[in-house]
């Protein structure tokens, strides 16, 4: 079993003035979401680790993560989107993909970035494959996400407890949910 692996984060605050930007995400594609991110204590990690852990192939799409600002510039979205999506489609037929969107990003005109984003793979992965989505524990999670996506995971907000159990190392987030739903 192969299992594409990617994450877009960032949570919005659209009371901010600042707007967010395509580079603020310093997104990366490919091998080198890989790279920024093995043996490191975030979900893509821990993504990494679990699927190493049970011997499955881990196809890296993209990773991406911005600091809370205001919602993004939509052009600058759709070049972010369109790169996920783009990625996505080059992978060869994962068996699912496993999705850390955080659950609380916007954009100019879109108020459910996860939604978007999960209706672009969707797209590229029809509707059969697994997707499971990990979220913050106060993601505003949407009929968009509920109905596209293959599972919905809960995590704790604090790298330290989302990612380290005493005495295990690193775990995989959705080996510990807060709070999950499937359909
Ligand atoms: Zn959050």
């Amino acid at each position: 079993m192969t299992v594409a692996i990617a994450a877009i984060l960032q949570e919005s605050n659209t009371f901010s003035p600042v707007t967010t930007r395509y580079q603020d995400f310093s997104p990366v594609f490919g091998e080198a979401a890989l790279e920024r991110h093995r043996g490191k204590a975030t979900e893509m990690g821990g993504f990494i680790d679990a699927l190493t852990a049970a011997r499955m192939p881990s196809l890296p799409v993209c990773a991406a993560w911005a600091i809370t600002a205001g919602r993004m510039i939509r052009e600058d979205f759709d070049r972010l989107a369109r790169g996920f999506e783009r990625q996505l489609a080059r992978v060869r037929k994962p068996d699912a993909l496993l999705l850390a969107l955080h659950g609380a990003q916007t954009a100019e005109g879109v108020d459910d970035v996860a939604g978007a984003l999960l209706a672009s793979a969707r797209r590229v992965l029809g509707g059969a494959v697994p997707i499971v989505v990990t979220l913050d524990l106060h993601a505003n999670v949407t009929r968009a996400m509920a109905t596209q996506a293959t599972a919905l995971v809960g995590i704790t907000p604090t790298p330290t407890s989302i990612f380290t159990k005493p005495g295990e190392g690193r775990a995989a987030p959705s080996a510990d949910p807060c709070w999950s739903a499937s359909r």
